[in-house]
């Protein structure tokens, strides 16, 4: 059986928050099951592979964001592996691109993006940025929190073909209506920095899940476990 394939794409674009970190927990988690992996990274005028098991997209300006639609339309391969049915994971402006439209700039120009996700993005009130912490509903059922950090001017509002990922316990999320993220599919975005894998291995593992197509065994989470109690006690205080 040939590896399960992460790709990382344009970091040198959507690259400047250190989302990087999602794809080697991705990579780390199944490693330490024993999982046959392989990390693939793509720059822009390279063509995206489409064999790809779960796509990356991370934070950026909003400059960059407008090249990165620009260069995965010309390649056309991410829209090839969503439709075979490859999971798609966004981060803030990776987030924003997957979407419909988001805007840039004090005129407020609505750029195209992706149209993966039903959602379209405008310039904001205020510019939320800190720390953001939301509750989300495991696929198992199980109530989890997903903690990281925010930092974004755009705000994201759903269309009804996406529903949202998370509930907003503190911080902004999507827009100021305690909605978090977005998922259509196996198409997932969201705002929250971090990585926000790391801080969150329940919601890296439901990633894999969907990309493999079956459960994975818990790995052990002691010391990730203990961490993620200081942090979320630290944003509710
Ligand atoms: N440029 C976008 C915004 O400010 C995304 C920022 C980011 O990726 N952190 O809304």
């Amino acid at each position: 059986m040939s590896a399960t394939k992460i790709v990382l794409v344009y970091q040198s674009l959507l690259g400047i928050y250190g989302d990087r970190g999602n794809a080697m927990v991705l990579r780390a988690r199944l490693a330490w099951r024993g999982i046959d992996v392989e990390l693939a990274e793509v720059e822009p005028g390279e063509p995206v592979p489409v064999d790809g098991s779960v796509y990356l997209l991370g934070g950026g300006e909003d400059a960059a964001q407008i090249s990165a639609v620009k260069y995965l339309r010309a390649d056309g391969n991410l829209f090839r592996a969503v439709d075979a049915g490859a999971v798609l994971f966004a981060v803030c402006a990776g987030y924003q691109i997957t979407g419909k439209t988001f805007t840039v700039g004090d005129n407020d120009e609505v750029i195209e993006g992706l149209g993966l996700l039903d959602v379209e993005t405008r310039r904001g009130s205020e510019r939320a940025v800190g720390e953001i912490l939301t509750s989300w509903t495991r696929p198992d059922g199980a109530a989890s929190l997903i903690t990281g950090f925010e930092n974004h001017g755009g705000y994201t509002y759903l269309g009804a073909d996406a529903a949202p990922l998370a509930k907003v316990e503190v911080g902004i999320g999507n827009n100021g209506d305690r909605t978090e993220g977005a998922v259509q599919g196996r198409v997932v975005g969201t705002y929250p920095h971090g990585p926000v894998l790391a801080r969150n291995p329940d919601l890296a593992d439901w990633l894999l899940e969907l990309a493999l197509g079956r459960r994975l065994d818990p790995l052990p989470s002691g010391e990730i476990d203990e961490l993620r109690q200081q942090r979320v006690a630290f944003v509710r205080h």
